[in-house]
């Protein structure tokens, strides 16, 4: 018998109600998935919304040929609800408050990663889904469900002046656009680029303006200028439009990438100023061609970023917080979902969906 099996069999487990695709082309459909009941370190949270970012249709589809999907394949991990129980050594939470929870919610706490709050980088970080499961063996399932058990280190408090719907996409798309523009020190004065207005974009959109800089969204969809407008952003360019492209040659000092599929990035490497930074976030499987010549001109440079740690993550929700910032989001029952990733797939959504989990209680 495997440590798993043993550790799960000392301890209980309950049956959970969620939704789960059954293969890379099957729909997502109602099931009951096994979660561990709640150990001493543990927070059990009863989910209210959970956000769909992009990368859940890339796993669904088991887009991602470095991270093959396992099935049944619970999606999820823009996950806010109410704590409905926690174990006898947990301090920060008790049951009726109001949690959220992320990508991770494992990691082994010993390695400089993890010492350096980058628990994104352990070697033995656990995904919210299909991730293995230490505690029950399989793989760990998202938040497209009723209810979730997460370690307490990877549950993060909500400001209370925030509404819960948009607040959920904060734990994907929020983290993993404010990391890297801290991290590349987006300050008042500086000129950013947003590439793609998705879910990720439109966060990077109200971030980089909240941080005093001079934003500018790069889109292939002329139909989103005026929300771009109204989002934060100073100007729109339509990437599509060679002309408009080239006004901004070489005059930024960051573009963050979102875009979730095969697309040219050497004509945003040419719009960065000397020592500007280009931060991949979106991640299509396929490889990008990069010109060495537009690098070595001006010295600039090519990054990516993956989420954030923990307290960075914290620090992200209480920057919202303070300046009341949320996604806009369209609030879907979950029997809705496929068609919502259809619509994802297409690029049609303003600008993350949110499902209300109270509509999985009707199943
Ligand atoms: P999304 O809401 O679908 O947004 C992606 C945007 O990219 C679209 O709205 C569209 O914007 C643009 N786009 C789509 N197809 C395009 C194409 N063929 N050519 C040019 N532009 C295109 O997705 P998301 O949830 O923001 O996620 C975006 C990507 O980030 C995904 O690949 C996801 O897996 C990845 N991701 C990475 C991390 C990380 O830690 N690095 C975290 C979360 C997500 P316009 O209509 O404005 O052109
Ligand atoms: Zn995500």
């Amino acid at each position: 018998m495997s440590t798993a099996q043993l550790r799960s069999e000392s301890r209980g487990q309950y049956e959970a109600k969620a939704y789960a695709a059954a293969g890379a082309k099957s729909p997502l459909a109602p099931i009951s998935i096994t979660r561990r009941d709640p150990g001493e370190h543990d927070v059990q949270i009863e989910i209210l919304f959970c956000g769909i970012c992009h990368s859940d249709l890339h796993q669904v589809r088991s887009e991602w040929s470095a991270m093959p999907t396992v099935y049944p394949c619970v999606p999820g991990h823009e996950i806010v609800g109410r704590v409905s129980k926690v174990g006898s050594a947990v301090t920060r939470f008790k049951p009726g408050d109001i949690a959220a929870v992320g990508c991770l919610v494992d990691s082994d706490g010993n390695c400089p990663e993890c010492q350096a709050g980058l628990e994104q980088f352990c070697q033995h970080m656990t995904f919210t889904y299909n991730s293995p499961d230490v505690h029950l063996g399989g793989v760990t399932y998202g938040g497209y469900s009723d209810s979730i058990v997460v370690k307490e280190h990877f549950v993060l408090r909500v400001p209370s002046n925030l509404n819960l719907a948009g607040t959920a996409p904060l734990l994907c798309a929020g983290i993993t656009t404010y990391s890297p523009m801290r991290h590349w020190r987006v300050t008042k004065g500086k000129k950013v680029g947003v590439v793609g207005l998705g879910g990720l974009g439109h966060m990077a959109v109200k971030f980089a303006h909240a941080l005093g800089a001079h934003v500018v969204v790069f889109t292939t969809s002329p139909n989103k200028k005026e929300d771009a407008l109204r989002l934060g952003a100073d100007d729109v360019v339509i990437s599509k439009d060679a002309d408009q492209m080239s006004n901004h040659l070489g005059s930024f000092d960051f573009i963050i990438d979102s875009v979730s599929a095969e697309h040219d990035i050497n004509t945003y490497i040419q719009l960065l100023r000397p020592d500007g930074n280009l931060t991949l976030v979106g991640a299509p499987d396929k490889p990008y061609a990069v010109s060495a010549l537009g690098l070595l001109f001006k010295r600039r440079s090519l990054s990516g970023s993956l989420i954030g740690g923990i307290a960075e993550t914290q620090e992200m929700l209480d920057f919202c917080g303070k300046h009341n910032i949320t996604a806009d989001v369209e609030i879907i029952p979950i029997q809705k979902v496929n068609e919502a990733y259809e619509r994802l797939s297409r690029a049609d959504v303003k600008y993350r969906f949110s499902i209300d989990m109270a509509s999985l209680k009707s199943q």
